[in-house]
């Protein structure tokens, strides 16, 4: 199971039908938390995402992409939470996120760490929550100074088996399968060696989950979303205002599409939207499946299912 939840997606400030930044992405039960704007916690519970989370990745320091931490953490210290917790931003994240949690509260009751990243960092999970079977990339984004993205990698999964050949190969039902399945030979009671090859096909690839955060359309965001089963881009504005988003560092809804097809991405949803596409967004997603037709817009409460293409 991997789906990711949109809890706000308003660009610069909340509208009545939309909060700011903020993505919840669940995988296997684990819920890692993208942005923080003002509000988020509400939008939690409002759209069911669990309190008990760990990381929270940053991508920038703009005001709607991360006022939300100070009352989400101070909500967690009153549920009298011990877990430490794991904040994720680029360079100044950690004066200005530690600030950020002394605000309006004399001691947060856990441990909370703000680690800085750069692009190319492969964020592990450090020692205690050692990442097994996927890892968080970060990448350079272009929105003026320091922005990065996400990307969500999961490792290769092993190969498909095909029971009717591991039969015709004369290995019996049981142990002798799971070790074929991952990938080691076997010795049969007869003596014969098997190897997987011919039984299990090819490692198949994990899926790939890309949040770019706001930025201009960029290589760097073409080069992490390679082939993403999903790439959420910025798209903060429409056509008629592309000089805009130039001058403000931030993506046209076709720019998005643009991104999304170099990177041969299988789908594409748009976020942060401008507050006149508040209620409607329908002229964003149209202008981007000019280029890419597999594009929705997010709104908030929405939940995106990421299957595995094979
Ligand atoms: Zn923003
Ligand atoms: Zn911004």
């Amino acid at each position: 199971m991997l789906s990711v939840t949109f809890l706000g997606t308003s660009a610069a400030r909340p509208t009545v039908e939309r909060n700011v930044s903020a993505m919840a992405l669940v995988r296997e039960g684990e819920t890692l938390l993208f942005e923080c704007g003002e509000g988020t916690q509400r939008q939690m519970m409002r759209y069911g995402v669990s309190f008990a989370l760990s990381e929270i990745f940053f991508t920038h320091f703009h005001a709607d992409h991360f006022l939300g931490v100070i009352g989400l953490i101070r909500t967690l210290g009153l549920q009298t939470r011990a877990e430490p917790m794991r904040l994720y931003g680029p360079k100044g994240a950690k004066k200005l996120l530690n600030q950020a949690l002394q605000l309006g509260v004399e001691r947060v009751p856990f441990e909370v760490e703000v680690q800085e990243v750069k692009p190319g960092d492969v964020i592990t999970g450090g020692n205690r929550a050692p990442r097994t079977a996927y890892d968080i990339h970060a990448f350079a984004t272009d929105h003026g100074g320091g922005s990065v993205g996400y990307a969500l990698r999961e490792h290769e999964r092993p190969g498909r088996f095909d029971p009717d050949k591991a039969r015709a190969a004369g290995v019996p039902e049981g142990p002798l399968w799971g070790k074929l399945q991952r990938g080691e030979a076997v010795e049969l009671p007869d003596g014969r060696n098997v190897v997987p090859e011919g039984i299990v096909s090819e490692k198949r690839r994990g899926r790939i989950v890309v949040f770019t955060g706001d930025t201009r359309p960029c290589a760097a965001v073409v080069d992490a979303a390679q082939g993403a089963d999903l790439l959420i881009h910025e798209a903060t504005f429409g056509e008629e205002e592309k000089e805009r988003a130039k001058e403000t560092g931030h993506s046209t809804a076709r720019e998005a599409a643009q991104v999304a097809l170099a990177a041969k991405a299988r789908r594409l949803v748009l976020s942060h939207v401008s507050a006149r596409y508040s209620i409607s967004a329908d002229e964003l997603v149209k202008e981007a499946r000019e280029v890419f037709k597999e594009t929705v817009v997010a709104k908030d409460g929405m939940t995106i299912e990421v299957p595995f293409a094979d």
